[in-house]
């Protein structure tokens, strides 16, 4: 069976094995992140909707786990914000009741918290991964450009109140962007809000491929440290390059197609297309070649090394 909706299992830094499961066209978010390696936001709105047929995702699943492939996390997220979905909750019921011994995660930009729905739904996760940037509402604007009704105030609040409701984990992202979230005035104001919400973890993260704009830098490893010395908790997270994952049992039979579905949802180099697929660079290249030839994906050299994404 072909898929449509899932994706993987791939390699996540923070997740391990992790299956997706892409909930929202792309891109569709409540921001329109400065950062964001979906590109840019082309539906940028706060209402829910049943995006794809809630159905039709729980038959993909059930199909999937069929099998019973060995996953870390089936990872609610995709090429936008998952909670946007309006079926959101019954696949997650549905994951519980039929399939209990597998962990969910739910990334999300924690924008729709502020809904006492959305967080009864988020509440069926085992881990969510909520992003917060900024705390300020003009840094935040800068960083995360929200839908217009959207503020950090409310956010902030929304995450507050689901950390007293929800038994689970909250790991916290912090996107770091030199220039506007690493001043200490701003990284107080989040110090502060992460004391309200108190996190089971912090991860500070930052650019490791290209973004939408050039002028967004990746801070240095001493920097990050200086970040994380001003936030001030232990043990706060800083995220580094993809693990090598070369025990991924259940990847798509399909290189060809694993390729061209990992750089849809972010641009890679070999490197990164080789330690998320599990395989030689050489093989890859195999197919990255035709690919080229065929006109189906560009390359374009970065700092980092050549990316290639889908035309
Ligand atoms: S919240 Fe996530 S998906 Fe939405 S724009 Fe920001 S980074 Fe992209």
């Amino acid at each position: 069976m072909g898929y449509q909706y899932l994706f993987g299992p791939v390699p996540s830094r923070r997740l391990g094995v992790s299956l997706g499961i892409d909930l929202v066209p792309h891109k569709t978010c409540s921001y329109n992140c400065i950062y964001c390696e979906c590109g840019k936001t082309t539906d940028l709105t706060v209402e829910r909707s049943e995006f794809y047929p809630t159905d039709a995702i729980i038959a993909e699943i059930d199909d999937y786990l069929s099998t019973g492939p060995h996953l870390d996390y089936i990872t609610f997220s995709g090429s936008g914000e998952p909670t946007l979905h309006s079926g959101m909750g019954t696949i997650a019921r549905h994951i519980r009741e039929h399939f209990p011994d597998y962990r969910m995660a739910l990334l999300t930009n924690g924008s729709l918290l502020t809904d006492p729905a959305v967080r009864a739904e988020a509440s069926l996760m085992h881990v969510v991964v909520p992003s917060m940037d900024a705390v300020s509402e003009t840094v935040f604007k800068k960083i995360d450009r929200p839908y217009h009704t959207v503020t950090a105030q409310d956010v902030l609040a929304g995450l507050v109140t689901f950390r007293e409701e929800f038994k689970g984990e909250i790991w916290l992202e912090i996107f770091i962007v030199p220039g506007l979230n690493d001043t200490d005035e701003e990284l107080v104001l989040i110090r502060d809000g992460i004391t309200q919400m108190h996190p089971d973890r912090i991860q500070l993260n930052a650019l490791d491929r290209p973004g939408i704009y050039d002028w967004i830098t990746t801070p240095t490893k001493e920097e990050m440290e200086r970040i994380a010395g001003v936030l001030g908790f232990p043990d706060i997270e800083i995220v580094e390059g993809l693990p090598s994952r070369s025990d991924i049992a259940s990847f798509s039979q399909d290189v060809r197609d694993s390729i061209l579905g990992t750089i849809k949802r972010r641009p890679c180099t070999i490197d990164d297309l080789s330690r998320i697929l599990g395989l030689h660079q050489n093989e890859v290249r195999k197919y990255i070649d035709p690919l080229l030839a065929e006109g189906l994906i560009t390359e374009e050299r970065e700092a980092r090394g050549i990316f290639y994404r889908p035309r």
